[in-house]
């Protein structure tokens, strides 16, 4: 096992002992995660959970459904997640993709590789690589690691990477440092989050974070 993977199953081992398995992601269906990994950008759960309450009571959480409405009714619908016009928008986008092919069979969607789907999510206006990254984690369940501004300050902070690393770098690190294990995967994301938080603020917080015992510089990627 390389130094890098030690110390990243380290940082896992003391964040799951303090917060407990995370059980992520949010979601009921494979629908849900996907229109709910559109709408979490910009905001925080809680308003997303409130959009996609207003989907459900609606009837309309299916995606011949979704693919029915008007880009406005939509908006109407996810306003609590802000940003409503082009969330909306954005979800129209990756409906129609995926109704296109698939209709209402997401799962048919999701079952293919994780190089197609990411070449596919990629491709759709809106869709960037943290939220192709967790459909495919979350929804799909299949083994791509999500990269977020928790993951890269902290990773930062503890020495694992430069401030010049870009997204792709890191996944490539943290991929070819872990075991290909999707549950592993599912839960690491969710405690870099859970570390992010509560502890690996703009201004880090390290008094009592779990990855207080290991090396750290808290100074590095002050913002
Ligand atoms: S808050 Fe401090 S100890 Fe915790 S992850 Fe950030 S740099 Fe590390």
């Amino acid at each position: 096992m390389s130094k890098t993977s030690q110390i990243l199953m380290q940082m896992y081992e003391a964040a799951r002992a303090r917060f407990g398995h995370r059980e992520w992601w949010p979601g009921e269906t494979p629908l849900e995660i996907c229109v709910g990994a559109i709408l979490t950008q910009n905001t925080n759960w809680t308003n997303v959970e409130k959009a996609i309450a207003n989907l459900n009571a609606d009837g309309c959480m299916s995606v011949s459904a979704l693919h029915a409405k008007s880009q406005e009714e939509l908006a109407a619908l996810i306003k609590p997640a802000g940003y409503f016009n082009v969330k909306a928008k954005r979800v129209k986008n990756f409906i129609a993709h995926v109704y296109e092919s698939f209709g209402d069979d997401i799962e048919a969607f999701l079952d293919r590789s994780v190089a197609t789907l990411h070449e596919e999510l990629l491709s759709i206006n809106g869709i960037g690589r943290e939220t192709a990254d967790s459909m495919i984690l979350y929804a799909a369940g299949k083994t791509t690691f999500v990269v977020d501004t928790y993951t890269y300050r902290i990773l930062l902070r503890h020495g694992l990477i430069d401030s010049d690393y870009d997204y792709e770098m890191i996944k490539e690190l943290l991929e070819s440092s872990l075991a290909d294990d999707v549950d592993l995967y599912n839960d690491f994301h969710a405690q870099f989050v859970a570390v992010g938080k509560h502890y690996c603020k703009p201004k880090a917080k390290c008094a009592g974070c779990p990855l207080e015992h290991l090396p750290h510089d808290p100074s590095a990627g002050l913002e």
